[in-house]
């Protein structure tokens, strides 16, 4: 078996190396490297589109249990919960918005909280897909970094391979797990169906301000969240916070910010359109999403003490690109392409904006395909 990756090989730690996002009104934000954007994960463990799947004939029960023991996913003991977490639990709780810990894939023994996870965490604490990949190498897989697949080879209907520039790579099974960004163009190449006009992305955006010396950005991020139906909440510290306050003639550190994320189930409307890259806007319906987001976020950072006045956001980002290969559409409820030996299995294939972290799921998803392939 082969595993070709169009990154490099990385250390954990370096992973901040290896951001690539593309700009757009939202800019969509993604690592490329082997291990993908989970090299850059903020560790949460959420089942999410459960429903959604079973819905379309795809039942994940054994394949979540699976993935959440060998994730380890938890959440943390209270030592690892920080002052600006805390207050933002206690303010919530005390404006009636039930808040609960995230379950994590973070390793609480080797845990020592330095804001980090989004960077590639220095302590090897945070599961990364890297794990998958040494386990691949020592069952005998051959892992090429540095490399691109340009096309799938495909002949009478059937696949038989991948190329990339002038080298070929045989085969009779190919999985494509190039992401929501490039899965399509690999499938579209072929002529094959995709769903390249209704990318998603959970747009979000951080409202926060000043309380000064609080430390947040330093904590584990996104420790707690609140779930709404269309939205979720989290403390998020942003360096854009601190620039745009800065741009307000406000200078305060990094440890004087307070911040929530709010992230939406946005609509998928977006365009991945190879030559001219990506267009994700926001709709009627997200701006209304995120305005009511921002607007409990903004009222409990009032009540955890941050300084009326300082309040600021950051720009448009959306890091759970997906929906561009949809199950049902690109791909049948065995994850497989019209090509015989042709299957996706990434966030493309899922059915609709999650609105959470979709890890999980992804990694269920492709459990679930490898029962399909044995
Ligand atoms: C900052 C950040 C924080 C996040 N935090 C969380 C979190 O806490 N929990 C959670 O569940 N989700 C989180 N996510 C989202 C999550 O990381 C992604 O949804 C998930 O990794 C998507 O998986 P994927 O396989 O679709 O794509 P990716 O992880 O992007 O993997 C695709 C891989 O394919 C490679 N590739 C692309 N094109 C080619 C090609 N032509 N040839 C060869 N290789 C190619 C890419 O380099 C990449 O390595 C976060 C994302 C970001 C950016």
């Amino acid at each position: 078996m082969k595993l070709i990756e169009r990154g490099p090989a990385i250390e954990e730690k370096d992973a901040f190396r290896c951001y690539a996002d593309t700009e757009s009104e939202v800019k969509v934000l993604r690592a490329i490297c082997l291990g993908g954007s989970t090299t850059v994960s903020a560790g949460n463990g959420v089942r999410c589109l459960e429903t959604e799947l079973r819905e379309a004939g795809i039942d994940l029960k054994q394949e979540f249990e699976a993935a959440e023991r060998e994730l380890g996913v938890s959440v943390l003991p209270d030592a690892l919960f920080g002052e600006g977490t805390k207050r933002i639990m206690e303010a919530a709780e005390s404006l009636g918005f039930k808040m609960e810990k995230t379950p994590k894939f973070i390793d609480a023994d080797r845990c020592k909280p330095d804001g980090r996870c989004v960077f590639g965490c220095p302590e090897g604490a945070k599961w990364t897909a890297l794990r998958f990949v040494q386990e691949a190498r020592r069952e005998g897989a051959e892992i090429i970094t540095n490399t691109t697949v340009d096309e799938v080879v495909v002949k009478s209907g059937e696949v038989k391979g991948v190329r990339c520039g002038d080298r070929v790579f045989s085969d009779d099974t190919v999985v494509l797990s190039a992401g929501a960004l490039d899965t399509p163009l690999l499938l579209e190449k072929l002529g094959l169906p995709t769903t390249s006009k209704s990318l998603f992305v959970d747009t979000f955006i951080t409202i926060g301000g000043v309380l000064k010396g609080v430390g947040l950005s330093r904590e584990v991020t996104m420790n707690c969240y609140v779930k709404m139906k269309e939205f979720m909440l989290a403390p998020h510290f942003s360096k854009h916070l601190v620039e745009a306050l800065a741009m307000r003639g406000i200078k305060v550190s990094h440890a004087d910010i307070l911040g929530i994320m709010v992230k939406i189930k946005d609509e998928g409307r977006g365009v991945v359109n190879g030559g001219k890259g990506v267009s994700k806007g926001v709709t009627g319906r997200d701006a209304a999403r995120l305005s009511e987001g921002a607007s409990i976020a903004g009222s409990i950072l009032e009540t955890a003490g941050v300084e009326p006045g300082t309040f600021v956001a950051t720009p448009l980002r959306g890091a759970h690109p997906g929906g561009t290969a949809r199950i049902g559409s690109a791909v049948d409820r065995n994850l497989a392409t019209e090509v015989d030996g042709l299957y996706v299995v990434d966030a493309s294939v899922l059915p609709a904006a999650p609105g959470a972290p979709p890890i999980l799921t992804i990694v269920a998803l492709a459990k679930y395909l490898s029962k399909r392939l044995s």
